[in-house]
């Protein structure tokens, strides 16, 4: 645990930055047909180590995205909304790591002037030419604009280290090129999920998320990130609460698994 020490901490703070009304089938495959959820839409708020970042930058413009469903945005809930309840601003960010390119992720990516910004080569190239299922998906305007490739650094490896304490983590399988972020905190090893898992459902049963462009891959990574961290923040858990900053939940025991911390 010495070593652990040595390496910077992280405070993660949850930052609501949308909702969503989606059927529970989307998020726990072949589970919950016809059950309609209200599900946030976090963003992973990230300071230590000098550096202020964000995992994932949330809804941007609720009424572009009503023809994936209803997607609605309280008045504390835009970007610069739930920023200024930490004290920052849009220009503020020095990093973004986007899990990957679905529009609830990197909506409000234009938003930040003077961040750069981390998605893998995989969903970088994917999000270029995605199965027809997923094309409606990709709309949003993370590479126009302000932004160019320019902009990003674009991953092709596993357990990329950001900054000191900090990795991103390839989980494939929701999308082509998903990646998750390992960080070090106060509470041990946190994985901010993006969308590899959603709800802790996906984590027990386990199941992936409904989205997929891989099953097989979706629960690789899951056994994955049980494998790796000891606590998960997923990005759509209706369980987090805003500007949670601990007691993140616990990942689950996998059978025949290694344990966990
Ligand atoms: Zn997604």
């Amino acid at each position: 645990m010495t070593e652990r020490t040595a390496i910077p901490q992280y405070r993660v703070t949850a930052l609501n930055l949308g909702n969503l009304k989606l059927d529970k089938s989307v998020l726990t495959w072949q589970s919950g047909e016809g059950t309609l959820v209200d599900v946030p839409v976090w963003g992973a708020a990230v300071e230590g180590n000098g550096l202020k970042i964000l995992i994932d930058t949330g809804v941007s413009t609720p009424e572009r995205w009503h023809y994936m469903c209803p997607v609605w945005q309280e008045k504390d809930e835009t970007l610069e909304a739930a920023l200024a309840e930490l004290g920052w601003g849009p220009n503020d960010i020095d990093i973004v790591i986007n899990s990957h390119l679905h529009w609830d992720h990197c909506d409000n990516n234009w938003r930040l002037p003077n961040a750069r910004f981390y998605v893998s080569l995989a969903e970088w190239e994917y999000a270029k030419k995605p199965i027809a299922i997923q094309e409606k998906l990709y709309r949003a305007d993370f590479n126009r604009g302000p932004l160019s490739v320019m902009n990003y650094v674009l991953i092709d490896q596993d357990l990329f280290e950001i900054a000191p304490g900090i990795k991103t983590i390839e989980t494939p399988g929701h999308s082509a090129g998903h990646q998750s972020t390992l960080l070090n905190t106060a509470e041990g090893l946190l994985c901010v999920a993006g969308d590899a898992a959603c709800f802790m459902e996906n984590l027990t049963a386990p199941t992936p998320p409904g989205g997929m462009t891989s099953a097989t891959q979706a629960l690789e990574s899951i056994d994955k990130m049980c494998r790796t961290a000891d606590r998960i923040f997923m990005n759509h858990d209706p369980q987090l609460k805003k500007y949670q900053q601990s007691d993140f939940p616990l990942v689950p025991k996998l059978a025949g698994g290694a344990s966990n911390g």
